[in-house]
């Protein structure tokens, strides 16, 4: 009987291995920077799939997209306490069979403040003029805030838009005047009137709007997906719709126009309409 070499019986053992492989194993995996949570967005990578496979996800089967290098931003909306979400991604490499990333990710319960506020009587309980207005500019603000398509800027994270002291939490029951209204649905960022406000992110600029009831000057700038970021009160506007703006960038500055107490950023974030807290977005420091 002959001897078997060495070398034999490790190309025996490879072949053996490969066998008992499933044959469609593609070796993506998910990674998140973050933990997802009421009112929080996440950046989630896709690693480790095969170039020029076609890239999908869900959470909680709601379908949200991903860039082809693998990146996307997913996020719960700050009224949302599930227990538990289903992030799913789907990897359909090119000429091969589907894969599906699956994770289950454990939600904690978060809890919001009260903040009690004191307007003039006018800015509170609006007459019929400045009602109509208020809600033709309200209409204004949703539909840009609806933008979906166009050029991605999120991939690197994002920044803070200017420094200063936080003068209103996001999530907050607000009481006006002793009337309950709905909820901070951005933070408040108090500074100097004049300061520059940066973009949090490269993006474009879905809405320049001018002297609103509520927002005064007002910014809305696309990140890409969905992903969108609000700008309110400023003083000047120094970018106008359609402009592309490069990380970085001033939008503007900080003034106190619109239904604002003294000089502030009335700063907002939506992923595709979920209402997600600008301090908790991947990137940035507090
Ligand atoms: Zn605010």
């Amino acid at each position: 009987m002959r001897v078997l070499r060495p070398r034999f019986l490790l190309l025996c053992a490879l072949t053996l291995w490969a066998l008992l492989l499933p044959p469609s194993a593609v070796a993506a995996t998910l990674e998140l920077s973050g933990d997802l949570q009421p009112g929080m967005a996440v950046l989630l990578t896709v690693k480790g799939f095969p170039q020029g496979a076609r890239l999908s996800g869900s959470l909680d089967r709601q379908p949200f997209p991903i860039t082809p290098q693998g990146q996307a931003v997913v996020a719960l909306d700050m009224e949302k306490q599930p227990e538990q979400v289903t992030l799913q991604v789907v990897v359909t490499p090119t000429g091969a069979p589907a894969e599906t990333l699956t994770r289950t990710l454990t939600i904690s319960k978060r809890a919001y403040k009260e903040e009690r506020i004191d307007l003039p009587k006018k800015k509170v309980d609006l007459d019929q003029p400045d009602m109509t207005r208020a809600t033709r500019e309200t209409e204004t603000i949703a539909a840009a805030l609806k933008v979906r398509e166009g050029r991605i800027g999120f991939e690197r994270g994002f920044r803070q838009p200017v420094a200063g002291r936080f003068s209103g939490v996001f999530g907050s029951r607000r009481v006006l005047n002793g009337q309950p209204r709905k909820r901070h649905n951005g933070v408040d960022i108090a500074a100097a009137a004049g300061t520059p406000v940066t973009t949090i992110a490269p993006g474009t600029v879905v809405l320049a709007g001018r002297d609103y009831f509520f927002t005064g000057n007002t910014l809305v700038v696309h990140h890409g997906h969905g992903v969108v970021s609000l700008y309110a009160h400023l003083e000047r506007l120094q970018v106008k719709e359609g402009d592309w703006v490069e990380a970085g960038a001033t939008l503007g500055t900080v003034g106190m126009t619109g239904r604002a107490t003294g000089p502030h950023l009335h700063w907002g974030v939506l992923v595709r309409g979920e209402r997600v807290d600008p301090m908790g977005l991947p990137g940035i420091r507090h």
